[in-house]
């Protein structure tokens, strides 16, 4: 006999929070970066976010990493004080992040002065 009372409501998948360090913006986790504390001290990023140890999330971008590092938000989370080695290791890794800031390109300002002028008098 087939499935009686197949009726289960389709649901949306309950969506894991986690709030940045950093920002302490909730956001889904998946959208979060994770560092962890392995259990040898070691503070690192984990992209799985299967490492075993104690874990921190972080926004996708340089400014959370920034102030984390900056402000030892890090250091605080996981009672450590990050080696010189863990250190460089996260730096290497956010300098590939992107900035959120739109950075003005400097040719924008030179057309602006350069454009034609408006009379004003
Ligand atoms: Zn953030």
């Amino acid at each position: 006999m087939a499935k009686a009372g197949n009726k289960q409501p389709k649901r949306p998948k309950h969506v894991p929070l986690r709030t940045c360090i950093a920002c302490h913006e909730t956001k889904p986790k998946r959208e979060l970066l994770r560092v962890v504390r392995t259990p040898d001290g070691h503070v690192m990023l984990d992209p799985t976010g299967k490492k075993s140890g104690r874990g921190a999330y972080l926004c996708a971008r340089l400014s959370c990493w920034e102030n984390a590092l900056k402000k030892k938000r890090l250091e605080q989370e996981f009672e450590v004080t990050l080696s010189e080695e863990d250190r460089a290791g996260l730096d290497a890794f956010i300098a590939t992040l992107p900035r959120d800031e739109p950075v003005q390109p400097p040719e924008k300002v030179q057309k602006v002065q350069s454009g034609r002028k408006k009379t004003t008098s």
